[in-house]
């Protein structure tokens, strides 16, 4: 779906007249790297123990609507209490959630681009103005005098930690500073912490700025991107607003169950997110090695790289026709030109898509051009 019919275009408010749905670009391919999705298998004791808590979990009641056991488990992991934490049916629904209750109409949103497309799409839908503060063309670092400015002004900011699709990290000063400057909401969206060094989360500062929320998913690190569970920790008197906007039944029976055994057994994916950490750096250098045909690596704090190639929309057609793969391309994404985003995958799938892409950027050049 591309755009509304002329009836609706009609009907709906007009500010989404003109709006179109998030589009994943998605096919169904044997590797599929484009969704930052962890493709290992799931650790087998927490399959157990998901598998066992569904089982047990009956289907004829009603959620409990906050999932205070899930809130628990959370709020013991982060060293928070229960009033710290709002869980969400993924990411996703308390992004749009905290752009609903903090911004709309006449208020402003600062987030950092080329970042989550989502920030932009979900402030458009209330009506909330958007403040860019664009990141260094070369290096995409964050521009940070500019952005403590904007902030000072803005209702909402938004801090992706590391960023996607850029995979670079905020430092911790610079977000404080934000949260200082800031007379509204500081959003650290850390979908990808997981993935980073020790030291780089923003929650410890939640104790130190109520005005600070810190975004995080089962999506990524988790490997439970099906199961739809994102949770904010934040001040309670944040929590209880996102408490009081949300749809009260938006995380279902079946992922509280779910969540709550992944949370608690959480020290089983350390050695999967330990591995997925040295496959990133060994793409890094695969990708490296490729510059003098073109290619650019940045470095990545996440479970993905953004690599520039030439004739980035062609590879990322043929990766997917010719060799059955499946990559992000965000060469259309303004300040983005060239690139293509690449999740880190299992050894075999890395392996797969390093190769393939090592021909089309070298022997293959020249039909490229
Ligand atoms: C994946 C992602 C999220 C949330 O994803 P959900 O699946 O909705 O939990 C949020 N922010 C960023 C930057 C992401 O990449």
């Amino acid at each position: 779906m591309a755009e509304l019919s002329r009836r609706m275009r009609a009907l709906v408010q007009p500010h989404l007249a003109s709006i179109e749905p998030y589009d994943p670009a998605f096919a169904p391919c044997r590797i599929n790297l484009s969704a930052n999705e962890n493709t290992y298998p799931v650790p087998e004791p927490v399959r157990a123990a998901i598998d066992a808590a569904l089982a047990a979990t009956p289907l004829n009641r009603y959620p409990d609507p906050m999932a205070n056991a899930l809130r628990d488990e959370l709020a013991v992991w982060h060293g928070l209490a229960r009033e710290n934490v709002c869980v969400g049916n993924g990411g996703d629904e308390l992004l749009f959630n905290f752009l609903f209750a903090f911004t709309g109409r006449g208020r402003t949103l600062v987030t950092c681009p080329p970042d989550f497309s989502e920030y932009a799409f979900f402030a458009s839908l209330v009506e909330a103005g958007a403040v860019a503060v664009p990141r260094d063309p070369e290096t995409f670092a964050v521009d940070g005098d500019a952005l403590v400015a904007a902030a000072a002004t803005a209702d909402a900011v938004i801090i992706t930690s590391p960023n996607n699709p850029t995979g670079n990290l905020v430092p911790l000063p610079l977000i404080e500073r934000v949260c200082s400057a800031c007379p509204g909401l500081v959003m650290v969206d850390e979908a990808y912490g997981e993935f980073a060094p020790a030291g780089s989360s923003a929650v410890p500062l939640i104790a130190r700025h109520d005005n600070l929320l810190v975004l995080r998913t089962l999506s990524k690190a988790f490997g439970a991107a099906g199961i739809r569970l994102g949770y904010v920790l934040a001040a309670p008197d944040v929590i209880d607003v996102l408490a009081a906007v949300r749809q009260i039944y938006s995380v279902n029976v079946l992922t509280q169950a779910a969540a709550t055994a992944a949370v608690r057994l959480r020290g089983a994916y350390r050695p999967v997110v330990d591995q997925i950490v040295a496959e990133r750096a060994r793409m890094t250098e695969r990708m490296a090695a490729l510059a003098p045909a073109g290619v650019t690596v940045w470095p990545s704090a996440a479970n993905f790289l953004l690599v520039r190639v030439p004739a980035a929309a062609e590879v990322r057609r043929r990766l997917r026709d010719e060799y059955d793969i499946l990559v992000r391309d965000f060469s259309a994404t303004p300040g983005l030109a060239g690139c293509l985003r690449l999740t880190v995958g299992t050894p075999e799938e890395n392996d797969a898509l390093a190769a393939a892409l090592t021909r089309l950027v070298t022997t293959e050049a020249k039909e490229l051009s």
